[in-house]
């Protein structure tokens, strides 16, 4: 798909109507009159999906009870959730499961890869990840190191996390020590993408073992997992797959791990045989020994009804649209609002970039109140960041000239400038 060229909206309303993707909005049910440009933060509710909830609240926990586990596919649910999940990343069947969140599925990734290593090259013992990395990436890898320290105090044996910034590439950060990489491959706040397999391939080459966070990437840019090589993949559910708030998040781990790896949140449904009761722990010999204890089966349900709408729609295509969407956005705000001092953050470079454009201005969080108020809901991250999610399979090329126009017209009127769009709520 090109991207359209033409500054009217009568022309993108043009471009609307031969967009292969548009009978996709159909598919969710967003309030009239509302701009959603925050689908990568919590997509919208797919259609079906209030009667999916209907049916396994009344009638497989209501009526079903717990028959259901067995009746009703619970029990099968993380990897039957999983072998669907593992189409859009490029995962094989058998190397993914839905479960828990993104920030402990990390916790098990690395310590997984920790432990392949302290067989493999005991002397690795750096974790490498970004400065700019969301930041329970960094907690949780900072939390991972101080525990394997606090367990070795005795010896010299100590881990560490390393940062990647601007004094530090990876390219001089991946020395003999780097046990374990572990990176984004869209950035949460600027939109930037790593090239996932030539880092793979660095990375393997440098004896590093990989883990990606496809937090802003799942179903919303083409991923290959296989393809790249990489050993962990880990991702949310909520964001570009529609899976509803707080939806439990996935975890892939590649096929060649599969059987040696191991993780420390040894509960039983990681068991070979959960209902075996035994008195051993014996791991599963496959993916489920990445699950930990039982699964929140009515918010795990609600997954499916996003997940099958991005089975259907061709990745080509939101990439391609995905692409243009993010282009005319940023031609706009610069021809629009050029003199009102929005910075654009994000990669021009289309190989660089995922699917959200976010822009800085010293007054970023007041004017992304101030768009809410008018309907066009972005968001806003710390320092300054208004941030933009631009997701295909429900926003036009028109939505994206009214969204500027409303943009264009808060920045000239200062509409943002009154103290109740500076107010920090608690979730930003
Ligand atoms: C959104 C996001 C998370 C969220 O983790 P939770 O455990 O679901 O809160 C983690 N990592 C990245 C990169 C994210 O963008």
């Amino acid at each position: 798909m090109r991207t359209p060229t033409h500054t009217d909206r009568a022309s993108l309303q043009a471009e609307d109507a031969v967009d292969a993707l548009a009978s996709f909005r159909g598919r969710f049910s967003i309030p009239e009159g509302l701009i959603y440009l925050d689908g990568n933060s919590l997509g919208p509710l797919p259609r079906g999906a209030a009667e999916r909830a209907a049916e396994v609240i009344n009638n497989e926990w209501g009526q079903g009870l717990i028959r259901s586990w067995n009746t009703s596919g619970w029990f099968e649910m993380p990897s039957r959730l999983g072998d669907k999940l593992s189409k859009l990343i490029g995962g094989n069947e058998g190397e993914t499961v839905v479960t828990d969140t993104t920030s402990l599925n990390l916790f098990k990734a690395l310590a997984s890869a920790v432990r392949i290593q302290q067989q493999d090259a005991p002397s690795r013992r750096v974790i490498l990840t970004e400065r700019d990395n969301f930041p329970t990436d960094i907690y949780i890898a900072e939390g991972i190191s101080d525990f394997l320290n606090s367990v070795n105090a005795e010896t010299n044996e100590h881990y560490e996390v390393r940062l990647i910034d601007e004094n530090l590439s990876l390219e001089q950060a991946l020395d003999d020590s780097v046990a374990v990489l572990a990176l984004s491959h869209v950035n949460y706040r600027t939109g930037a993408m790593w090239d996932m397999d030539a880092v793979t391939a660095a990375a393997h080459e440098a004896g590093a073992l990989v883990i990606w966070d496809l937090a802003h990437a799942a179903g919303a840019v083409p991923v290959d997992l296989n393809g790249a090589n990489a050993d962990y993949a880990v991702g949310c559910t909520y964001k570009y797959l529609n899976g509803g708030p707080g939806s439990p998040a996935f975890i892939w781990v590649n096929a060649r791990h599969q059987g040696r790896f191991w993780q420390p949140l040894t509960g039983w449904w990681s068991h070979a045989a959960p209902f075996a009761m035994a008195d051993n722990y014996t791991a599963a010999n496959d993916v489920r020994r990445f699950l930990c204890g039982t699964q929140p089966i009515t918010s795990m349900a609600m997954i499916e009804c996003g997940l099958d709408v991005s089975l259907e729609a061709d990745m080509g295509l939101v990439r391609a649209k995905s692409l243009a969407l993010s282009d005319l956005f940023i031609a706009l705000v610069r021809e629009r609002c050029g003199e009102f001092g929005l910075e654009l953050v994000t990669p021009e470079d289309h190989a660089e970039r995922g699917s959200h454009v976010s822009f800085r201005h010293s007054e970023g969080y007041a004017i992304i109140q101030a768009l809410i108020d008018r309907g066009v809901i972005g968001d806003y991250r710390e320092p300054e960041v208004l941030r933009f999610g631009l997701t295909p399979l429900y926003l036009s090329f028109t939505d994206i000239w009214d969204a500027v126009e409303i943009l264009r017209d808060i920045l000239e009127t200062r509409a943002w400038d009154v103290p109740a769009y500076r107010t920090r709520q608690a979730v930003t």
